[in-house]
């Protein structure tokens, strides 16, 4: 598991940033059971106002995965034991070839759609579900609001997703897709009420197989749980595909403090988690990706 090197956390009170070092968690990769692809880098059909990504002003062919890579990726882990394979974006489901790498990710493992819900209208649930048939694995699906109130949640997201989020798991779970509905906890709200009033809304609006995800936004860097390794992380059971490259979870695709490597033939093992994302992973002592 992991090796705790006697952490500590420095405050710059000049530039109010917060670090994550020097001496942070080792985390080693357990087993590869989770692969996280990064299906398109920047393109999104919507613009959260807490998003970290910085969105250019048109679209680039470099901005979505070639499928000649997923292929590449599926081959070098045949021998792992994969869970499941997640799809992750920005909005996975704007990548013009979604459906075919949803096809052959699904004849390796399971695979869950990471989305902001907004592409799930009955249509394309109806269709998803065919294609789910087409084999024995399964169709998850990952949606997140930030507040079970909805204007309080669409603040934090964009307008009119607390609406197409609520839809989107209605109708999912009327088509028998299991799904999970992560919180994130922006406004630091009590996770027992947070359980109760989504408990409330699944029930009238008859929501089932629906799983709820708890997870923090922002690390309190003066609480003292925070410099504790997490008994956890996404790094400990997977590793993220990107065009480029692998890195080590989603949260650090493409930055150069997340590289594990070229290819899954040959990718590093080890993570030493001293970014201010691992602070996040460290005081959610839990998966912040993957489900389960
Ligand atoms: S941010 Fe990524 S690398 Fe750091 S602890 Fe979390 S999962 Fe591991």
């Amino acid at each position: 598991m992991s090796n705790n090197i006697n952490n500590s956390v420095l405050g710059d009170e000049k530039t109010n940033w917060k670090v994550f070092t020097p001496a942070a968690p080792a985390y080693k990769l357990e087993e590869l059971n989770n692969i996280f692809i990064e299906v398109t880098a920047k393109n999104c059909n919507q613009r959260c106002s807490n998003c970290y990504i910085d969105f250019p002003m048109s679209k680039n062919i470099k901005d979505f995965i070639q499928i000649d890579k997923i292929k590449e990726a599926i081959e070098d882990t045949k021998f792992e034991n994969l869970y499941c394979i997640y799809l992750t974006g920005a909005e996975p489901m704007t990548h013009p070839d979604f459906n075919a790498i949803l096809r052959l990710c699904l004849k390796r493992c399971n695979v869950c759609i990471c989305t902001n819900a907004s592409f799930l209208n009955e249509k394309k649930i109806r269709f998803l579900k065919k294609v789910e048939e087409e084999g024995s694995n399964q169709i998850f699906f990952k949606t997140s609001l930030a507040h079970y109130n909805e204007i309080e949640s669409d603040k934090v997201k964009y307008r009119g997703n607390y609406r197409q989020t609520l839809y989107a798991l209605k109708t999912l779970s009327r088509y028998n897709f299991n799904s999970v509905l992560s919180i994130q906890n922006f406004y630091k709200l009590n996770e027992k009420e947070i359980k109760e009033a989504f408990n409330e809304i699944f029930r009238t609006q008859e929501i089932t197989n629906t799983d709820l995800q708890i997870t923090i936004s922002h690390p309190d860097f003066e609480d003292e749980n925070f410099a504790k390794p997490s008994q956890k992380t996404d790094c400990m059971y997977g590793r993220t595909l990107c065009q480029n490259g692998i890195y080590t979870c989603p949260f650090l695709a493409d930055d150069y403090r997340g590289r594990a490597g070229s290819s899954f033939k040959d990718y590093s093992k080890t993570v030493m988690a001293e970014t201010d994302f691992c602070a996040t992973c460290s005081k959610n002592n839990n998966y912040m990706f993957a489900i389960g």
